[in-house]
């Protein structure tokens, strides 16, 4: 038996308490959502546990979650089935945040109280957010597995301390008891929670259950039973034909928790030797962590319907991280970890047709939605591009999905491939292109001037991954990519017939003006030679064939090599 205790919330926790109550009260109702996510979290998890050992679900065969209202005590109370805590695990849980990524929530913060509360979920911060509508909050819980006398009850009033002590609970699971303010208690109140939950509980895959009433003589009266608030049953398992477009929209919300709409999505089920279920989303919005390559978690994996992790990397390629979703296998077994994922040919077939299912979504969204497909460029273009290196497979879908800045549209990335090779002139072979530090600045390379004249488009790539992007592009449909700031460049048929011989002239003529400029910049150059590729400057600086790029040698040099 162990006491009382009085302990002191993390310094961010104080931090994040404060924010919660003082610029969220806008959006007090998301109070509801993160607990009831807590809730059903902790069902999954239960739910995996019970896998190993079946007599965790003896208690309660069919976890739920159920919601509580009591106008007398002024309590709103959160219920569920799930895994519950220890002692331990509520005080590090519920008074410290244990996530990475603290700092960046604080820095993220705008101070538009709609966009921070979005940020809430993202940081897994949810549980404090009952300090919004509550003066004070108490936690009762029983790990699952543990006897009935050793469940831990918690209490604050979200201030700065915390109260642990012992106590009982008849079944595994935890409760959540808020004690609303007095300003918030029109929240007290069943039909109130009824319509907010409504609105977006449809997708979680627990039944979610209230009180139900009666209506006796005019007046509402308490049955005594419970009814099921919404369908219990996993979204991306039914029928695409009884999904509707906002149930859609709040699933992704709830897996994501990106509170603004997917840009699309793609819902299949593949059957055949390896049967699986897929829901895959294009966010709208990028996510803080988006250039971290080593936080992949945006696709769960379901077995069966129950879940098995969040964080399985090997779901997705990492140039697709950006995808939100769930896979739901029916081959892998379901005490699969991640050691046996590894090397699992099952998860292999799943991702490989997964990917595709990726880009086929985002070949539709070019083809239907232009403009939706630049907004989507414009977020993760340069995260797809790392699938050149990445996915040698699928190489030319993901050509086809790349846009480039090009002479011919006037700054903007909506050159495509396909669109240049339509434009190339009678004689022209190659994809030209000049690379700067920027799209901008490769537009103000003199050794584009030939090519205006000829009007010949060139794209303009910029910066270090494009560089990179590069050495991967080296034939697009049997056209090979030429740098137009290499070396001796050759126009092949565009060319006119009688430049060879004139460079040949100008070469003899001015060897004297040549030989000073050599003696001159001595061992500083390889070359100097006449050139016929200006039209209006005088002189310019090009590479040797073989030579590497120079914002390449940058890189390179940044990245310590
Ligand atoms: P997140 O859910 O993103 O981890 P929260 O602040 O919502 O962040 O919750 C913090 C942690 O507290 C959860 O990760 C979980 O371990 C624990 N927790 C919260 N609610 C419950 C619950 N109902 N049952 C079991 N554990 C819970
Ligand atoms: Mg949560």
């Amino acid at each position: 038996e162990q006491k009382k205790e009085t302990l002191g919330f993390q310094t961010e926790v104080k931090q994040m308490l404060h924010l919660m109550v003082h610029s969220l009260y806008s959006n007090r109702e998301i109070f509801l959502r993160e607990l009831i996510s807590n809730a059903s979290d902790a069902i999954d998890k239960l739910k995996f546990e019970a896998i190993k050992k079946p007599e965790l679900l003896s208690q309660d065969p069919h976890p739920s979650i159920r919601i509580g209202v009591d106008e007398t005590a002024q309590t709103i109370t959160i219920s569920d089935d799930g895994i519950g805590m220890t002692r331990e695990e509520v005080i590090s849980h519920l008074g410290t945040i244990a996530k990475s990524g603290t700092k960046e929530f604080f820095a993220n913060l705008s101070g538009d109280q709609k966009k921070d509360a979005q940020l809430i979920g993202q940081f897994g911060v949810g549980f404090y957010s009952s300090f919004i509508v509550a003066d004070k909050v108490t936690v009762v819980t029983r790990k699952a597995g543990d006897p009935a006398d050793s469940a831990t009850l918690w209490e604050s009033n979200g201030e700065g301390e915390f109260t642990v002590e012992n106590t009982k609970r008849d079944h595994f699971g935890t409760d959540v008891i808020l004690h609303i303010k007095s300003e918030d208690r029109d929240l007290v109140s069943k039909f109130r929670l009824r319509n907010i939950l409504t609105k977006y509980s449809d997708h979680i895959s627990t039944p979610i259950l209230m009180g139900k009433d009666e209506y006796k003589d005019d007046k509402v009266v308490d049955t005594g039973e419970w009814e099921a608030i919404n369908q219990g049953a996993a979204l991306w398992a039914r029928p695409k034909s009884e999904i509707t477009e906002d149930q859609y929209k709040e699933f992704y919300h709830h897996v994501s928790h990106d509170p603004s709409d997917p840009l699309t999505w793609t819902h299949n089920k593949v059957e055949g030797k390896n049967e699986y279920i897929q829901l895959l989303y294009v966010p709208s919005a990028a996510p803080f962590d988006l250039w971290d390559r080593e936080h992949v978690n945006g696709v769960k994996l379901y077995v069966k319907r129950v879940f098995i992790m969040d964080d399985a990397s090997q779901l997705m390629p990492k140039y697709l991280r950006f995808i939100r979703g769930v896979i739901d296998s029916e081959d892998l077994p379901l005490n699969v970890s991640r050691e046996i994922l590894q090397q699992s040919r099952d998860l292999k077939t799943i991702r490989d047709g997964s990917t595709k299912r990726v880009l086929s979504m985002l070949e539709d969204l070019a083809a239907s939605r232009a403009a939706d497909y630049d907004k989507f460029w414009a977020l993760f273009g340069n995260v797809l591009k790392e699938g050149m290196g990445e996915d040698p497979a699928n190489r030319e879908r993901i050509q086809k999905l790349l846009r480039f800045v090009s002479t011919a549209t006037e700054g903007k990335q909506t050159a495509t491939l396909e669109g240049y090779l339509a434009r190339m002139k009678t004689g022209q072979n190659s994809i030209y292109y000049v690379t700067g530090d920027t799209p901008e600045a490769a537009a103000k390379s003199p050794l584009l001037e030939l090519f205006k004249k000829k009007d010949v488009e060139v794209l303009l790539m910029g910066g270090p991954i494009d560089e990179w992007l590069m050495q991967f592009m080296t034939e697009f449909e049997g056209k090979s990519f030429v740098n137009i700031s290499k070396g001796d460049l050759d126009l092949g048929d565009l060319s006119d017939k009688n430049e060879k011989e004139e460079k040949e002239k100008l070469q003899v003529e001015f060897k004297p003006l040549i030989d000073k400029f050599k003696e001159a910049l001595g061992s500083s150059v390889q070359d100097v030679r006449m050139t016929l590729r200006l039209t209006d400057s005088p002189a310019c600086i090009v590479n040797d064939e073989n030579a590497l790029n120079p914002a390449f040698v940058r890189m390179m040099k940044m990245a310590g090599q």
